[in-house]
């Protein structure tokens, strides 16, 4: 593994993060979510995503991660993990579920710790900004959650660059400084280019892409049709069959003839791709089977793009 400074902090992680949105829910087969996580781990990966709603149920996700820290993680191996989660969207009825009070974060973040059996998370990310709560309000939360000892850092995620230029600088002032942004960032979505890791770089800011492989798109799963038991065949996947359409079957066929070229599966290469920038700490990927994993994992042997490579991705994914 290799490990990256998340901005300007203490803290390494690893390049290729773990997240648990789906497969580790209680609709899942727990013992192939405890495979996965254990090889992970095995394989160098100290950071776990999570967050309230993952599931489904939403906090099953929690609840068998903590089982599975429970049963596997022993002794002091707390202290090799890294373990994140959020609050931001719906999770329980009435007006204190959701978006960025103080009362929901707080409130949210003891739930999250009773499900996971730990006394404190590693980061502690506000899930989205609200744009009915006053942006010092959703701060003070994370700065209390810091402060009280139940998170070690904060983080933001899926906030743009003038919010989140903001919400770091208000952090700042509260003493306790953003370790890191978690946007949603792939070769089919690039926004962040347009600002944000600017924003990131200049304040000494980590990044942790989401959906790094547009949630199996850039894979060669999709090239023959959808799958049975892919994410896009699923009742429980947010991978909508509406988002895989033609121009995006042709764009992922053409970036796998490049990846083949580069004795790289599509996965490692669009991995590697993100990799490429150093304003980039870590990919944060799914996995549904300990394959899957191993994988993504083999992308870490060859990071480096020609310029010839990188202008016929970029043409690829310009022609629309
Ligand atoms: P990816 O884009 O990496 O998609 C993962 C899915 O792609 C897998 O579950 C699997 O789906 C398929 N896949 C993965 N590797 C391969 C492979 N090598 N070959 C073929 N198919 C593969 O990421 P996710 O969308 O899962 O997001 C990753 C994490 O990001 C989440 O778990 C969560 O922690 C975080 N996240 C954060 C959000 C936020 O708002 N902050 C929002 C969404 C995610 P299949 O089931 O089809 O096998």
């Amino acid at each position: 593994m290799i490990y990256n400074r998340c901005g300007k902090s203490g803290v390494l992680l690893p390049a290729i993060s773990l997240g648990l949105w789906h497969n580790f829910g209680s609709v899942d087969v727990f013992e192939n979510g405890r495979s996965i996580i254990r090889r992970a781990f095995d394989c160098g990966i100290t950071h776990f995503d999570l967050a309230n709603n993952y599931g489904p149920e939403p906090g099953s996700a929690e609840e068998n991660f903590g089982k599975i820290l429970k049963l596997d993680f022993t002794g002091n191996l707390r202290d090799e993990l890294i373990i994140s989660t959020k609050a931001g969207y719906l999770m329980w009825p009435g007006p204190y579920g959701e978006w960025g009070s103080r009362k929901y974060l707080l409130s949210s973040l003891d739930q999250s710790l009773k499900r996971m059996q730990l006394e404190y998370v590693d980061i502690f990310y506000s899930h989205r900004p609200d744009p009915n709560t006053p942006l010092e309000e959703t701060m003070m939360a994370l700065d209390s959650a810091v402060k009280s000892g139940k998170a070690l850092y904060a983080g933001i995620s899926n906030y743009r660059a003038a919010d989140a230029k903001k919400a770091i600088d208000i952090l700042k002032q509260l003493g306790t400084p953003c370790l890191i942004h978690q946007p949603k960032y792939s070769m089919f979505e690039r926004w962040v280019e347009g600002g944000l890791l600017d924003v990131l770089e200049e304040a000494g800011v980590g990044c942790i892409p989401f959906s790094p492989l547009a949630q199996g798109m850039l894979t060669n799963k999709y090239l023959k049709g959808i799958p049975e038991n892919s994410r896009a065949a699923k009742s429980s996947g947010h991978l909508q069959t509406s988002e895989i359409t033609e121009r995006r079957l042709q764009q992922i066929s053409q970036l796998n003839g490049i990846a083949i070229k580069r004795n790289q599966s599509l996965a490692q290469m669009a991995l590697a791709w993100l990799m490429k920038d150093k304003r980039i700490t870590t990919v944060l990927i799914g996995a549904s089977s300990v394959a899957q994993l191993d994988d993504n994992l083999a992308s870490l042997k060859n990071i480096d793009f020609s310029t010839t490579e990188l202008d016929a991705i970029e043409k690829i994914l310009k022609d629309k």
